[in-house]
């Protein structure tokens, strides 16, 4: 049986239920108090208007469904629509766009638009712990991508926006910030905060490393510059994994995102962290992928308050 076959994408109370599943492995908390007891269920009733998983707090009598407090909550859309949407999403290795969300779902391009924002902040990890902290690997590199508004494309990388990401060779996690410049008092921090001290640092041999490559337990560097990719030596001087995450990144937002303003880019590089975070190769296939994205919507309600201000046109 197709996977996409399953109730929870076509049935809204196998939706609910899928959801109140994995948001709430414990039974119903009531988001008003906090309390988990006296928790009952008001059945639907359309005519009555009484709304699909409709909760009553018995302490403070209020009521709530599973939806409030998560990015599903200030939306109309089915929960089987976003389900299959999350889906879509986890399971594209180089992401989905609004345009192909809007046509597969039948949902209009505004709605594919704000939905899969709200579906990359569900995907944005709260975890800032420093990568490499049993001591492992952590490769460290920048990569540039785009064209910023209004700047001419020339030779150099001037005119494009920079990123610089960290990838956990032992967890392998992935973390993506957005950067103004490649310089050592952009990077430098950035590196001290994300990074364990017993880490072994793993660059390529850019300037900006050097000197804060000596805080960490060891620091190694591959020479690009003299077309040195994995030292012959020791295999284990290369950066090639982080190379290897920026080309699935870059081919992404070639290919499937092509327009990216600055203000959203960190949205698109959570998303692609997240996918490579939670990959096949760490043991996470499709549907657990999208489970470990549906625990993210909690508390990362999104509000656009001008929306027509911010949608890019299609
Ligand atoms: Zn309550």
């Amino acid at each position: 049986m197709s996977i996409l076959s399953a109730p929870h994408f076509h049935d809204e109370a196998a939706a609910f239920a899928k959801v109140e599943s994995v948001l709430w492995p414990q039974g119903p908390v009531c988001p008003h108090c906090g309390c988990m007891g006296r928790i009952g269920a008001i059945k639907p009733n359309a005519e009555k208007r009484v709304r699909m998983g409709l909760k009553k707090c018995g302490d403070c009598k209020k009521q709530f469904t599973v939806r409030m407090g998560t990015i599903f909550e200030e939306s109309k859309l089915p929960l089987h629509i976003w389900l299959q949407a999350i889906h879509l999403m986890c399971s594209s290795k180089k992401g989905v766009s609004a345009h192909q969300l809007h046509r597969t779902l039948e949902i209009t391009y505004k709605s594919a638009w704000f939905l899969a924002h709200r579906i990359r902040e569900a995907m944005r990890s709260d975890d800032l712990s420093p990568f490499g902290q049993n001591g492992g690997v952590v490769e460290a590199d920048e990569t540039f991508i785009g064209r910023k508004p209004g700047m001419e494309k020339r030779v150099g990388y001037e005119h494009k926006f920079k990123v610089l990401s960290l990838v956990d060779r032992s967890t392998g996690r992935a973390r993506s910030m957005v950067v103004d410049t490649i310089t050592a008092p952009e990077i430098v921090p950035l590196v001290r905060a994300n990074i364990a001290r017993e880490a072994h640092l793993m660059t390529d041999e850019a300037r900006h490393y050097v000197r804060v490559g000596r805080e960490f337990a060891a620091h190694s560097f591959v020479r690009h510059a003299r077309d040195e990719y994995v030292r012959y030596e020791t295999p284990l001087v290369t950066t090639n994994t982080i190379e290897g995450f920026f080309s699935i990144f870059k081919r992404g937002m070639r290919g499937v995102y092509q327009h990216c303003s600055e203000k959203h880019l960190h949205r698109y590089m959570a998303e692609f962290d997240f996918r490579y975070s939670n990959r096949v190769a760490l043991g996470v296939d499709d549907s657990g992928r999208a489970e470990r994205a549906l625990k993210g919507v909690v508390g990362k309600r999104l509000s656009y308050r001008n929306p027509n201000s911010q949608i890019p046109n299609p």
